[in-house]
């Protein structure tokens, strides 16, 4: 079912409902004082006919009767029936006995005083009179109020046809008021069905409105956005993998090509091989950052977090980077103990950090003359700081941001070995850490980058 029906549909069944429980209320309120007003015409009827009847002495029965029937009777005709205390008919009003009494019936009148009751289509009702002599007398006066009835009858059909045309007055405008609050969602929903792979750079036409509709617009467009941005990345991300590849595999067919010209001594292909080994490595290494950024890239949900120490991972870091380059110096130091260990501890991946850490000493050494990284400790009440700083080539201004994008290598760096994956790397571990990396630098003075990870 269509969301508009469904809306017109429960926008008409609320409105039916209060229409019916409110119609159906007032019609018994009527109802109930339409009898009440009669009940008390009919008591009051009861009154008159017992006081002409007891205290005017020279009315008797036959022209209470007469006078009954000409004058009081016009309006409604009433039966009245008057009882002595001996329970014998005193006085009745009609010939035939009309009104339907038992012994028992008058013994609960002469009881409660009063006694109102409906039987077939007339209304009953009993009450005591006393006269000067205190001689009680029993009054039990009948009528049908047909009037009361015709009018009752009236309102309800006026009722029914008003409730019918209020439904269906609801039906029309529900349909109405739904299709027109709907009517931005069929348009959104139309200019989306135009939106494919190929112009993800289309928008949603967007209104000046705050309302939910615009926001969803908003939100979707923004969502386009950043798909376009991740798919220009890829994009870029294959083009820039595959040339970074195929500069080695290049090298390593120029080379064979040159060793294949002639025939050759064994030192000449020793040398040879020498080459096509470094190039290889260079293969791996590339392959085995592309498979780490890959991997850094599945989402958070996938990393498994641990209490890690700090200072352990850079140590130790320290420790399998120093072993690998002779040449390379890690000085670590805490700019203040801590005190307390959780101020050194963070929530992590112990393999990632260790990848995040590698990466900056390495290129804190590569890049600098006195292949020195200096590493300080810091932390304050919420995060672990670690600085990892050198005294190299530094990085221009102008290319601060760009170098956590993969692939992306500063010019002044192009003697360098490197395929500029490790600090985009760096920045997705740390991502999923929920801390930050902060670079500082100035050419030909150094750089500085800050690890900021939350502590436990
Ligand atoms: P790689 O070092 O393999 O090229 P990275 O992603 O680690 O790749 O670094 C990206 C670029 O950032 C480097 O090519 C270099 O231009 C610059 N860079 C990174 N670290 C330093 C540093 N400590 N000093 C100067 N430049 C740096």
């Amino acid at each position: 079912m269509k969301i508009r029906t469904k809306i017109a549909l429960q926008f008409t069944l609320i409105v039916a409902t209060i229409l019916v429980i409110f119609s159906v209320s007032l019609y018994y309120l009527l109802e109930s004082y339409t009898r009440k007003e009669f009940n008390n015409y009919l008591v009051d009827r009861a009154k008159t006919t017992a006081q002409l009847l007891i205290k005017e002495k020279n009315i008797d029965n036959k022209l209470l009767k007469i006078f009954d029937r000409n004058t009081l009777s016009t309006l409604y005709a009433a039966d009245v029936l008057v009882f002595n205390d001996n329970n014998e008919v005193a006085y009745s009003n009609y010939e035939a006995d009309t009104i339907y009494y038992n012994p028992q019936l008058l013994e609960k009148v002469r009881k409660e005083k009063f006694y109102e009751s409906t039987y077939k289509d007339k209304e009953v009702v009993g009450l005591m009179y006393k006269n000067e002599e205190s001689q009680n007398y029993l009054i039990l006066a009948q009528s049908e109020d047909v009037y009361g009835k015709q009018k009752l009858e009236n309102i309800r059909d006026a009722m029914t046809i008003g409730l019918l045309s209020a439904i269906l007055l609801t039906i029309v405008f529900g349909f109405i008021f739904s299709g027109q609050s709907l009517k931005p969602i069929s348009r959104i929903n139309q200019e989306v069905s135009k939106i494919t792979a190929y112009n993800l750079t289309k928008k949603l036409s967007t209104s000046n409105n705050k309302d939910e509709i615009a926001q969803l617009a908003r939100n979707f467009n923004e969502m386009l956005s950043r798909i376009e941005r991740s798919f220009e990345l890829q994009k870029s991300f294959v083009s820039n993998a595959s040339h970074e590849l195929r500069t080695p595999l290049a090298a390593i067919k120029s080379e064979i090509q040159v060793a294949l010209e002639k025939e050759r001594n064994s030192t000449e292909y020793q040398n040879i091989l020498k080459t096509l080994y470094i190039d290889n490595q260079r293969l791996i290494q590339l392959t085995n950052g592309l498979l780490q950024l890959a991997k850094s890239e599945k989402g958070d949900e996938s990393v498994q977090l641990s209490p890690i120490r700090i200072d352990e991972v850079l140590f130790e870091v320290q420790d399998e980077l120093m072993h690998q380059h002779t040449n390379y110096q890690i000085a670590i130091d805490f700019e203040e103990i801590p005190e307390d260990d959780n101020w050194v501890t963070v929530l992590g991946n112990k393999p990632l950090l260790k990848t995040v850490f590698n990466n900056l000493f390495d290129n804190a050494c590569k890049y600098s003359e006195d292949k020195l990284a200096t590493v300080n400790i810091r932390f304050n009440r919420r995060n672990c700081i670690v600085m990892v700083s050198d005294k190299g080539i530094g990085i221009p201004n102008d290319e601060l941001d760009k170098v956590f994008e993969p692939f992306y290598r500063t010019k002044n760096a192009s003697s360098f070995k490197g395929h500029g994956i490790g600090l985009s790397i760096c920045k997705r571990i740390i991502d999923m850490h929920k801390g930050r990396i902060v670079v500082k630098s100035e050419v030909g003075e150094g750089s500085t980058f800050n690890i900021i990870l939350p502590h436990i």
